[in-house]
Parts: structure tokens; sequence; C-alpha cells
């Protein structure tokens, strides 16, 4: 049975990842939202150094509990609550490790641990997006071409997350997905692993972003990047392009917690600004007897509410190692919504206050905006979710 009751070692966790971000993030928030490309080392460096010692969770290979995903799902929340931006440059394998954990052999697995043991911060990503397709992730055309017992890869792929910081920023490697076979379709797409160092990969640009804005996504270059044949992950006969898939099964609930932080963020905000006016909620009150304003937060804690359960189901599930693909697109769509229209309302509810840069509101909805984009849109998880409640193969219901 799915247990409501949160372990006192996610509390706590969860109660230190909240102090670390009121401490470390919301600070420079501001500052790092309008210098986009300058990166939060105080911040970077202080997790890897010290955050790391408590929030085992971060330094892979430490943490080894049963709730390990469960407890996940709380530190992102509660960075995000901070800034989801510092989310985003945390320095662990975020989604290159997952697509690892997803589809990488036991050596490989063991090659992500030792790196994340080093002195220096590092980082992975994960590039599958190209100018031609985003959500139709089969029809990538970068090319994976088997010379000796090498790998060679051309292509170029767009809106790479920290790709700058996995290639020039530290010793840390991508997982670049790329075609075998044009012709094979889905069947020829293989991820691979991309060292920072190997010559042939570059960045060419980094991206101007409405928010996330202390987060590097950049534009990557392919040019006969070579690379040796056992950076194929998970082997010749590995999970291939289904592989993409069980990545997006564990990256959609990190994605969804995130998402709930931004809008936790901002309903404390408001309700901090409403108590400072004297307004107090009147929970319990039949709707009629609400004012309006009353009801618009009520509806946005119901809202949240419903998708960080969601989130926290879907999560579960991995915990238990059960399948989790219906429920981890509807956390995602789910959250999507509701991040969106919470930041939105906050905004609205704040007036002037809102529009301005005064608060970080503002930036919470430009951020929020995020949660339906990446990681599948929300119109490809719900597809997804209607596939798979539907019967329906991928041709059938596009
Ligand atoms: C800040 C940021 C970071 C990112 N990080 C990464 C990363 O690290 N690695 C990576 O590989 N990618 C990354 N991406 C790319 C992201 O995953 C894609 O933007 C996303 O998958 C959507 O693809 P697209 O932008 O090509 O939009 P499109 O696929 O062109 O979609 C455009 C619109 O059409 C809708 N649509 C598309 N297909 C259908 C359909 N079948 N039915 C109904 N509606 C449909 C979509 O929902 C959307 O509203 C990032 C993007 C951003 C903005």
């Amino acid at each position: 049975m799915i247990s409501f009751e949160n372990s006192q070692y996610i509390r706590d966790q969860h109660k230190y990842t909240e102090a670390v971000a009121l401490e470390h993030i919301r600070p420079v928030a501001r500052y790092f939202d309008d210098h986009e490309h300058e990166e939060p080392w105080d911040f970077i460096n202080f997790i890897w150094n010290e955050g790391r010692k408590t929030l085992k969770i971060l330094a892979p290979g430490e943490e080894n509990s049963e709730e390990s995903f469960m407890l996940q799902m709380h530190v992102n929340e509660a960075i995000s609550w901070g800034d989801m931006g510092f989310y985003m440059c945390l320095p662990y394998p975020s989604l290159g490790g997952t697509a690892i954990t997803s589809t990488g052999t036991e050596g490989q697995k063991n090659r992500l641990i030792e790196r994340f043991r080093g002195n220096k911060p590092t980082w992975t990503g994960m590039a599958l997006t190209e100018s031609h397709c985003g959500s139709d992730a089969m029809a990538i055309r970068a090319r994976a071409v088997q010379d000796g017992d090498s790998w060679v890869l051309n292509g170029e792929k767009l809106f790479v997350t920290n790709a700058r910081k996995s290639l020039d920023d530290s010793q840390g490697f991508l997982v670049i997905w790329a075609t075998t076979d044009p012709a094979a379709g889905h069947k020829g797409i293989k991820p691979f692993l991309v060292e920072a160092g190997t010559p042939g990969v570059k960045i060419t640009k980094l991206e101007d972003k409405l928010g996330l804005r202390s987060s590097d996504t950049a534009v990557l270059l392919l040019e006969d990047c070579r690379v040796p044949f056992e950076n194929l992950l998970g082997g010749p006969d590995g999970t291939g392009f289904k592989g993409a898939m069980k990545t997006f099964d564990s990256a959609r609930p990190a994605i969804a917690a995130c998402g709930c932080g931004i809008a936790r963020a901002t309903l404390d905000f408001l309700k901090e600004k409403l108590a400072e006016e004297g307004i107090k909620i009147r929970y319990g009150l039949p709707r009629n007897l609400m004012t309006s304003l009353e009801r618009d937060i009520v509806e946005m804690d119901a809202q949240l509410s419903a998708a960080w359960l969601l989130t926290i189901k879907s999560a579960w599930l991995v915990d238990q190692d059960k399948p989790n693909t219906v429920e981890s697109s509807m956390a995602k769509a789910k959250i999507g919504e509701v991040a969106s229209k919470i930041t939105q309302k906050g905004v609205e509810l704040l007036g002037a206050l809102g529009y301005s840069k005064k608060t970080l509101i503002e930036k919470w909805m430009r951020d929020g905006r995020i949660i339906d984009i990446f990681e599948g849109t929300g119109e490809i998880n719900r597809l997804v979710i209607a596939r798979r409640i539907l019967g329906y193969s991928g041709r059938e219901l596009k």
C-alpha cells in the first residue's frame, strides 16, 4: 500500500533542503535571472563540498534507502521551491545519469558513480532533441556509424541542459542519442556516452531563455566524434530507443516535483502577503460564503495537492520497481498545467507588485512554463496516457 506518511528521514531531509534554499538560493535567485550564462558557483561549491554530506541522495552510490526516489522528489521540490534554475545546476547525475541508470550495463552505472566521487563538481546531460524534432524523438537524424572498435557520431543537438557544465566546466559526460540505421526506425536509435574532452563534440551556442536562466542550455555539434565501442550504453543488445522512454519514466516525476516546488513557493508567498494585509483564508467555509480571493486560494491548494499526490505515487512505483509510465505522465501533465495556472494567478492577485521585479513571482511564472515543455509536453504526456489506457500503439494514436 502507498503510504501518505513520510518517514522522519524524508521530513528531515526536506527541512534541511528548504533551509539550503533559503540561505543559498533565494538571496541570489534574482541576480542569476538577470545574468543568464553566469553560473552560481557559490551554490554549486556549497552543494558539492557541504550539502552532499547531509543530502546523500545527491552523491551517487552513497544513498541506499528503499525510498530513495521518494526522497529525491522531496529534495527536488524543496530546491525548486527556492529556485528551479538552481535545481538544474545541481552537480549530480540528473537527466544524463537517469539515462545511464535506465539503459546502461552494471559497468557503465559504476562508471557514473565513480565520476561523482572526484574532487570537483561534475555534471551529466542528455541530448535527444534536434532542430526538426523534439516531441517526435523517433525522427532524430544524428548518425552513429561503427568504425573498427569505435562509433563515429555526426549531427546537431539542440537545447541540451548542462552541456556546458558537463563538457567545459567539468570532466563529465553527455548521453547522446543517435541512429545507427535510419531505415530501422526506433530500433536503430541508441544512446552513446560522450566524455568531456572528446574531439569532435563542441558547444556552438548557449540559448537565451524565458526562464530557468541560471541553467545552461546549449546547441551541440558532433563532427566525426569518435567514441570507444563500449560507450554504447547497454552494449550492442541494449534497450535502444525503449531506454529513452524508460529514462522519461524517472525523469518525469523528477520534473513534476520541481513544478510542485515552484507552485508551492508561489502559494506560500501569496499567503504571506495576504497575512501581512490582515487577510485570513477561511478554510472549511462553504464555497458560496467565501470571497472570490478565498476560492482562488483554496482551488490552488487543491490543484497543487492533486499534482503532488500524482507525483509521489509515480515516485513510489519507481521505489517499488513497478511500471509507472502512465502515472509519471499523469503527474507531469497535471503539474504542467497547475504550475502555470498558480504562478499566473499569483501575478494576477498581487497586481502591480506581482508584475514587478521587486518579488520573485513574475520569475516563477516564467520558470514554471517549462514544466509543460521539456521531458514531453503536456500534449505528448496526454498521448502517452491515452495510448496506455486505450491499448493503442504509437502508430495507431499520434
Ligand atoms: C529549457 C529547456 C531545456 C531542455 N533540455 C533538454 C535536454 O537536456 N535534452 C534534450 O534532448 N532536450 C531538451 N529540451 C528540449 C525539449 O525536450 C523539447 O523542447 C520538447 O520535447 C518539445 O519539443 P519541440 O520544442 O521540438 O516542440 P514540438 O515537438 O515541435 O512541439 C510544438 C508543439 O506541438 C505540440 N505537439 C507536438 N506533437 C504533437 C502531437 N503528436 N499531438 C499533439 N500535439 C503535439 C507540442 O505539445 C507543442 O505544444 C529542452 C528544452 C528547453 C526549453
